[in-house]
């Protein structure tokens, strides 16, 4: 469904991802390991055309998304994306967070998109959260009403990059049961993250990043329990 090409990311004369190939299938789970600076959120802003490419290619479905001449709005749709700072708007009920782009850039009417947006609430388990705002949730239920947002187009793919890291601990199981549960529903997901713990139970295959390159990729057995690569097993044995 995604296959990245040869994808390569400068920032000025640093190369941050260096000649990425990587393919996430239908149903796939596939989990984004590596340093902080390793480039993986860089590389979930380029999927999600956020970031313009210096070399390369993002393919979604066969379509070349990341070809200048494709409207980029349009390929996003096919992605929803949730970022590890929940991002939603402070002066914005629950509700309008997840009906805003829908029915502002999409023309969905507002009942129909209110609807929807209801049943993603349910979804999450936020369904008695419509009209409170931000800043009267917690940490952990706002990430969930950011991951409701990010299904309002019932995307193909979801990217997630490390939701749980802003969270108190007590919040981080929340959202992990509920990444588990779309995980379960044969969501498409490629999510950075350092719960390894999570990383071994849901996903079906680890990508351990070094320094913008991609080192070793294989079953969450593998990569995290007996790593080929030295790169891989100096990372482990830090963080572990
Ligand atoms: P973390 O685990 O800390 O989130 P990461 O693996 O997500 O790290 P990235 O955020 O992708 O890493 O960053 C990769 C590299 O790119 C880093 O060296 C970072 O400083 C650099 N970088 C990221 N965004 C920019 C930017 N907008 N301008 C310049 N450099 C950037
Ligand atoms: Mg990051």
């Amino acid at each position: 469904m995604l296959s990245v090409r040869g994808l390569v990311k400068r920032y000025g004369d640093r190369t941050v991802l260096d000649g990425i190939g990587l393919d996430v299938h239908e149903h796939e789970v596939v989990a984004l390991i590596g340093s902080s600076g390793s480039g993986k959120s860089t590389l979930l802003r380029c999927v999600n055309l956020l970031e313009e490419l210096d070399d390369g290619q993002v393919l979604l479905d066969g379509v070349d998304v990341s070809d200048p001449r494709v409207d980029a709005d349009v390929a996003r749709r096919g992605m929803g994306i949730v970022f590890q700072s929940f991002n939603l708007f402070p002066h914005m009920s629950v509700l309008d967070n997840i009906t805003l782009a829908p029915r502002v850039v999409h023309g969905v009417p507002r009942a129909d998109a209110e609807l929807r947006g209801r049943e993603l609430l349910a979804r999450v388990g936020l369904a008695d959260r419509a009209g409170s705002y931000p800043e009267q949730l917690s940490g952990g239920q706002q990430q969930r009403v950011a991951i409701a947002r990010a299904l309002a187009y019932a995307p193909r793919l979801l990217l997630l990059d490390e939701v749980t890291s802003a969270l108190d601990p007590e919040l981080v199981g929340e959202v992990l049961q509920l990444v588990r549960e779309l995980a379960a529903q044969g969501r498409t997901i490629l999510m950075a993250t350092h719960e390894m713990g999570f990383a071994r139970q849901v996903a079906d295959r680890v990508v351990f990043l070094d320094d913008g390159r991609l080192v070793e990729s294989g079953p969450p057995e593998q990569v995290l329990g007996e790593p080929e690569q030295p790169r891989t097993r100096q990372f482990l044995k830090r963080i572990i």
